[in-house]
């Protein structure tokens, strides 16, 4: 694989222009981030001002740029633009910038750009509100199963274990903990997140995603709590609420707990419900609703982590592979 073909003086302007490409999906997330927890369009509308509703011209929305000339104000009402707008687009533009360096201009630069703009709005929608949204997380793992194809058959056998791989053994994880712990020790959306980043990045490097994820999580998490007294994020709202009469997606227990199913049909859908069900999130009070499940003081977002590991082992492969003693950089799934 050669790193540039390009002539030389090309090299460079397209590495800017693949940051600058960054800086502008980056721009696009902090969309998706704001919105798709809260199941609103990442069309429309346009960009405006949460405060006062002052919509963006296009000078407002240039990435990094307008934050700065705006001085982190809106024009409209004069309130602070969070400086997290710029970071998610600078974290963006740096880790396409990254991708370049690692892959070089070849096919696998595509899924791995992909990858990027997956995990970054995850990652931030999970600390806002300890969701991550199976429209990101579902369509993601198909995106990474197809992306695998042009790479030929062993990659994607690699990419669909891969996928299996992490859905079941997280799913697994879940279902041992409901049952020894009788609580929840995994977000729900963990396992589907886990087999996104099973189908980018095949199963090698699912042992070292759970690893780096957990080390990474717990470590920061102890420190978090000794330094402000919480191991994550405060949840700042409740969920949307499923409207009342229609199914929440993916809930097959839903159906299965419906009176007046046949039999038959009962059983069918048990192995359906013991792979797809979520765990209850929430202990059920007097009327068997969910209670909101509201974080501890020692709880911690595994969204985040998951996915900081999935991008160490995308971008730091070859180094780990250079500093670790080789059969454990394989375990990791650290490829040179
Ligand atoms: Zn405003």
């Amino acid at each position: 694989m050669t790193h540039s073909s390009l002539p030389g003086y090309f090299g460079p302007l397209f590495a800017v222009f693949l940051f600058v490409l960054g800086l502008c999906v980056g721009s696009f997330l902090n969309v998706v981030i704001a919105r798709v927890p809260l199941d609103q369009s990442i069309v429309r509308p346009g960009s405006r001002c949460p405060k006062c509703g002052h919509v963006l011209s296009w000078y407002e929305n240039i990435p990094l740029l307008s934050w700065l000339a705006l001085r982190a104000r809106c024009r409209g009402c004069g309130a602070p633009i969070s400086a997290r707008y710029p970071m998610v687009e600078l974290l963006t533009g740096l880790l396409y910038f990254a991708c370049l360096r690692r892959f070089g201009w070849s096919y696998e630069l595509v899924p791995a750009l992909v990858l990027v703009s997956l995990l970054v709005p995850l990652a931030f929608i999970d600390l806002d509100h300890w969701i991550l949204p199976l429209s990101m997380t579902v369509s993601g793992m198909l995106a990474g199963i197809m992306l695998a194809i042009p790479l030929g058959t062993e990659a994607l056998r690699d990419a669909l274990i891969g996928a299996a791989v992490g859905f079941l053994s997280f799913r697994l994880m879940e279902y041992v903990g409901w049952k020894v712990f009788q609580r929840e020790a995994l977000g729900a959306g963990d396992k589907y997140l886990v087999a996104m980043l099973g189908a980018f990045l095949s199963w090698r490097a699912l042992l070292g995603i759970l690893l780096f994820a957990s080390m990474q999580g717990a470590v920061v998490g102890i420190v978090m709590l000794l330094l402000t007294g919480r191991a994550g994020p405060r949840a700042e709202e409740a969920e949307p609420e499923t409207p009342e009469g229609e199914v929440p997606p993916l809930t097959m227990t839903w159906e299965f707990t419906q009176p007046g199913l046949p039999f038959w049909k009962r059983l069918l859908l048990v192995p359906v419900c013991l792979l797809v069900q979520p765990i209850p999130d929430a202990p059920l009070d007097e009327e068997g609703e969910e209670e909101e499940w509201i974080p501890e003081r020692t709880s911690i977002p595994f969204g985040p982590w998951l996915a900081l590991a999935g991008l160490e082992l995308l971008l730091l492969g070859p180094w780990l592979a250079r500093i670790l003693p080789p059969d454990i950089a394989m375990m990791l799934g650290a490829v040179p």
